[in-house]
């Protein structure tokens, strides 16, 4: 795997390397952030499949520094406000083994109180915090002021920058904040890219995301998702990804279709736009159902999955 065969990063004095988690409400900017602050040379992993937290990494590789950023895409996106809360929860639990937290509010939008709640849990964690006002590039600079001062009293004593991850203004500075509050170690990934592979099984994952969100619990759990093809189009922009999803009981592939395939749909649909928004192509998604009696006990199936 390119991966092991790959050069190891050279380790310097004084070389940082840590977690560090977005967060925030959806829409305020932060998968845009992310591709921002790791740049083009985006590297994406999904280490192990797993229904309840996905991480998803995006490398960014420096001399002096690696920062791998972690997005925990299950948290932000999803209908009821019930599983909102409770995936938020989830979410902000996991953030106590990040090394540093990157909290963005939406400036065009203005701090609203789900911010505030937000802002509220973030306050108990003895994680850094960086507090980021985003699209500052949509607000005239006198309106940010308020913005800045009711943030500054939510999270006192933690860093404060507005920026625009759209224009880069400010995510310089965002990046070297970031690398002064991480901890000073090794790089834990190799400095060049991620094969296909990965980006196979981050399809993989996204898709389970999905499928975790928009049905019931139990559901996931039935389900395996292989990626049957996986074919980039550079000059195109375009990524081509047919995968199948696998069920043991028809009646799972009826609640996976939905009423009119709506239900397929929407989940195809939200998986492409995190899969643009993380591979910055345009995504060609093909998804179908098929029954498999006993998957989980199917060798073949379980090989191609890893398992
Ligand atoms: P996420 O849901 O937090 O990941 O937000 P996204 O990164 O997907 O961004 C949501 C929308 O806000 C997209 O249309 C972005 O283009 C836009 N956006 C993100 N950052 C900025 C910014 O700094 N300025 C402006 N004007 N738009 C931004
Ligand atoms: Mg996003």
């Amino acid at each position: 795997m390119a991966r092991r065969s790959s050069p190891p990063v050279p380790v310097e004095p004084q070389h940082r390397c840590g977690f560090v988690a977005l967060v925030g409400r959806p829409n305020v900017g932060k998968s845009t952030l992310l591709n921002s602050l790791v740049g083009t040379k985006v590297a994406i992993v999904s280490p192990k499949p797993q229904t309840t937290r996905t991480r998803l990494l995006g490398i960014k590789t420096l001399p002096h520094a690696q920062l791998l950023f972690v997005d925990t895409p299950g948290i932000h996106r999803h209908p009821g406000p019930l599983l909102n809360r409770r995936m938020v929860t989830a979410a902000l639990n996991a953030l106590a083994d990040t090394d540093v937290v990157l909290f963005l509010v939406d400036a065009q939008r203005g701090v609203i109180s789900a911010d505030e709640e937000i802002a509220q849990r973030l306050s108990a964690l003895s994680t850094p915090v960086v507090v980021i006002l985003n699209k500052i590039d949509r607000v005239p600079k006198p309106a940010l002021l308020p913005q800045l001062e009711r943030l500054a009293a939510l999270l006192p004593e933690r860093e404060l920058i507005p920026i625009s991850a759209l224009t880069g203004e400010n995510t310089e500075e965002v990046l070297n904040l970031i690398i002064a509050l991480l901890p000073v170690g090794p790089a834990l990934y190799p400095s060049d890219e991620f094969t296909d592979q990965s980006e196979r099984v981050l399809a993989q994952e996204m898709i389970r995301e999905q499928l975790f969100l928009q049905t019931q619990q139990e559901i996931p759990y039935a389900t395996a998702v292989i990626v049957e093809e996986f074919q980039e189009k550079p000059e195109k922009h375009l990524l081509t990804i047919r995968a199948v999803i696998y069920v043991e009981r028809s009646s799972q592939r009826a609640i996976i279709i939905g009423e009119r395939g709506a239900r397929l749909k929407q989940i195809g649909q939200a998986a492409r736009l995190q899969l643009e928004a993380f591979s910055g192509c345009r995504v060609f998604l093909e998804l179908f159902v098929k029954v498999t009696k006993g998957w989980t006990n199917n060798p073949r199936m379980l090989n191609e999955l890893g398992l």
